[in-house]
């Protein structure tokens, strides 16, 4: 590829498009309608701090209306600008249609960095963005529902949420107008840990199909894999604690923006992320080599890289020494399109971020789908399943008694099988069926067709046909 130049976050999202399209037999035309984005907003707002009036930029893009409401994140970083906004809007169309959550897509950005305001002044600009967005329906239960991205959590969607409710009081289905919310202002348990979960369940299901265990060189489960884990936010937190606490994973790097921390013998990930809370980066933790040159450690070698941070962190420049032979692509977008073809070449087993990090999609639209009714997931039917369960149980025990020493019920039977799912279980096991169910589709199409190389391009073959699919069926 020298001489080649690098192709950035939106030309990779289009290039790698054009490729799976190009193995389609779409309608002349259609394939244009569904790979460019409808609408990019930007707002130019003021907002009074420190006795002087600072301004802000800030985007919601609209990539998709083949369904409504159209969702996706909203970002806060210094690096937003246009461009990666409609990149990251196409991907949430794609991402939404492998995993049949039934939106279009968007995503939405403001140019700041949090981390030099303090918490009532983050509520202003939060608060102030929220109105300028909700006032053009960009924020609203029924067409364009946000949800945390990189730099925003359940506090920001806590403020947009109200900031929406105090601009529509009379709407009933007003806590629907975003998702990522705190349990108590109407949010889902489990949304949190939602995408980091996902890229365990993801995990999981690719390692359950032996066969495309064995394309990626590996072999067995994921435990004993070594793993490097690039962001420690939200999603690089949750996957690497997952593995490594559930599934006997061993975590032996952790790259953060102030350099990485590397120990072939496994970093305790709770105990960093701690340290990092306390000092605000992974610089000195005790247990591990710190390197200052955190990217150098994308290149050592490990079982299972998960970029979990940023986009374009492994590129044309770096990508011929990448060690990993499985990638999962927690961020959206780590892989550039330059690299994607180095590492396909080097039969590398990328599992793309379309499919990877769905997980908090796919909570965010049970979390919408609670908002609307209005009840709690589970609520009228536990109790029920318990009584029926409790009938099942006093046969047993009957049949404990009569058997006498040749049978008993395992000690702690009785509880588990009694215990009816509360919400957190019941969207543990929703997102499960998801992450599987998109799994194999995407695999099934890697399989069965000779011209598709990676489970990228099956992955955009699966979304590209349901979109062209719901498009047609309005008539287009
Ligand atoms: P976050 O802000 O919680 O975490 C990002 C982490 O990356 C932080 O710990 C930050 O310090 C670290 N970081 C920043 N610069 C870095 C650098 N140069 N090198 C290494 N680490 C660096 O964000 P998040 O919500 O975890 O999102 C991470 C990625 O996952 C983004 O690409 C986002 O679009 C994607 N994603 C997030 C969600 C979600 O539900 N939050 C859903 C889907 C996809």
């Amino acid at each position: 590829m020298t001489g080649i130049k690098e192709p950035s976050f939106r030309e990779s999202v289009d290039l790698m498009f054009n490729r799976a399209a190009s193995l389609m037999d779409l309608p002349p035309g259609l394939e244009e309608k569904i790979r460019v984005c409808n609408a990019t907003y930007t707002v130019r707002f003021g907002v009074r701090l420190r006795g002087q009036i600072h301004t802000f930029t800030g985007y919601r893009s609209v990539h998709s209306e083949h369904m409504e409401p159209v969702k996706g994140g909203i970002r806060y970083a210094l690096a937003v600008n246009q461009d990666e906004v409609e990149a990251l809007a196409a991907l949430m169309t794609y991402k939404c249609a492998l995993v049949e959550a039934p939106f279009g897509g968007s995503k939405g950005g403001l140019c700041i960095d949090p981390r030099q305001y303090e918490e009532h002044e983050m509520e202003q600009i939060t608060r102030r963005f929220a109105y300028e967005l909700a006032k053009r329906d960009l924020i609203n239960p029924s067409q364009n529902v946000p949800a945390p991205d990189m730099g925003t959590g359940e506090r920001e969607m806590a403020w947009m949420a109200d900031q929406y409710a105090r601009m529509n009081t009379t709407d009933i289905n007003a806590r629907a107008c975003v998702t990522g919310k705190p349990l108590n202002a109407g949010g889902i348990a489990g949304r949190v840990e939602a995408t980091g979960r996902g890229i365990q369940y993801a995990l999981r299901e690719f390692f359950r199909n032996p066969e495309d265990v064995q394309k990626a060189g590996l072999s067995g489960s994921l435990d004993g894999k070594r793993v490097i884990v690039q962001g420690l936010g939200n999603v690089g937190y949750h996957a690497a604690k997952f593995l490594s606490e559930e599934d006997g994973s061993r975590v032996i790097g952790i790259i953060e923006w102030d350099g990485a921390l590397f120990n072939p013998d496994g970093i305790d990930v709770e105990a960093v992320r701690q340290w990092i809370v306390k000092h605000g980066g992974v610089k000195n933790y005790p247990d591990a080599t710190h390197t200052a040159e955190g990217g150098a450690v994308l290149e050592e070698k490990c079982d299972i890289l998960i970029p979990a941070a940023l986009e374009g962190v492994v590129n044309m420049s770096n990508a011929e020494r990448i060690k990993a032979p499985l990638i999962i692509e927690a961020a959206n977008g780590p892989v550039t399109a330059g690299a994607d073809e180095i590492l396909r070449k080097k039969g590398t087993v990328i599992i793309p971020d379309m499919y990877a990090n769905a997980g908090g999609v796919t909570v965010s639209y049970f979390e919408w789908v609670k908002n609307l009714s209005h009840i709690r997931f589970g609520r009228m039917q536990r109790r029920q399943e318990e009584a029926r369960h409790e009938l099942i149980v006093s046969e047993l025990q009957r049949l404990d008694r009569y058997l006498g020493d040749a049978w008993s019920m395992s000690p702690d039977f009785k509880s588990k099988y009694l215990k009816g799912a509360d919400e957190l279980e019941l969207v543990r096991s929703g997102l499960d069926d998801t992450m599987r169910i998109a799994y194999q589709a995407m695999s099934e199409v890697w399989h069965d067709r000779d011209d598709v190389e990676d489970l990228r391009t099956a992955a955009y073959i699966v979304a590209i046909d349901r979109v062209s699919k719901s498009y047609r069926a309005k008539g287009l």
